[in-house]
């Protein structure tokens, strides 16, 4: 994994640059955290912002966000190269200050910008899809591998990590020098969110045993900060 690299002119923050880091270390550790991507293409029909899983990993070109979907996916469709915007978000706590004009979030997110190409050799789809399965639900050796038929329905795409940027906020609100007299309250209310306890599918038959990587997730931090 590359040590850091610079920004480009279109991954370089304007405002707020303060909050902005480029290495590759705080990139990985928000995609790390992070759940869900919001990954957006240009189409024929107009813009479009997909929520989707989503893994990382060092690949042979580079470190990489690794990305799949049914082959009638919208933006699937666009074809074998796609220009993308992948962000990967999450929230840490409302900030409360003194006047709304200064509430904010306390917030770690990431912004990934760059080609994404197909993985179409089976054993390298399988396991960058892995990757993807395992980034949050780590059952891939305790289920039942995807049929051949799973994987030719499915498109999995690789984006470079090498045109990124990640801006994190942390702490107090910023308020003017005139309202810290004032009668307002200021603050933070952090967001904590759990894994609850695995509750078995209605329909489950026998007496599996829950995968030891579902098990361990209960009662963890779902967006841990390291
Ligand atoms: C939870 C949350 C809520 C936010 N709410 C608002 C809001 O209500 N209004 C508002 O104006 N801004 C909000 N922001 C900040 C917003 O995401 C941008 O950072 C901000 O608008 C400044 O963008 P810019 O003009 O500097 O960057 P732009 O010129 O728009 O973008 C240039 C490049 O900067 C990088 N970049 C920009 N923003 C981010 C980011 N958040 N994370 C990682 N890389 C980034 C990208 O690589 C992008 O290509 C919010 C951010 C978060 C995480």
């Amino acid at each position: 994994m590359p040590a850091a690299h610079a920004p480009s002119p279109r991954t370089t923050v304007r405002r707020g640059a303060a909050r902005a880091a480029y290495d590759a270390d705080t990139v990985r550790s928000v995609l790390s955290a992070g759940v869900i991507a919001h990954v957006g293409v240009t189409t024929d029909d107009g813009p479009i912002v997909l929520p989707m899983a989503y893994g990382v990993r060092d690949g042979a070109a580079g470190a990489e966000v690794l990305i799949h979907g049914a082959l009638a996916n919208a933006m699937m469709r666009v074809g074998e190269s796609l220009d993308v915007c992948l962000t990967v978000t999450i929230v840490d706590g409302l900030v409360v200050a003194r006047t709304p004009f200064h509430n904010s979030m306390n917030y770690r997110s990431v912004v990934v910008r760059g080609m994404a190409s197909a993985i179409r050799e089976p054993d390298a789809k399988l396991a960058a899809l892995r990757v993807i399965n395992d980034h949050v639900t780590p059952t891939w050796a305790d289920a039942r591998p995807p049929s051949n038929s799973d994987l030719r329905a499915t498109l999995v795409l690789s984006i470079p990590l090498a045109e990124s940027s990640a801006k994190v906020r942390s702490g107090d609100p910023i308020d003017e020098d005139i309202d810290l007299d004032g009668p307002h309250w200021a603050g933070v209310v952090p967001l904590e969110t759990r894994w609850g306890r695995p509750d078995a599918a209605r329909d489950l038959r026998g007496n599996p045993p829950v995968p030891p990587g579902v098990a361990a997730l209960a009662g963890t931090d779902a967006h841990p900060s390291r």
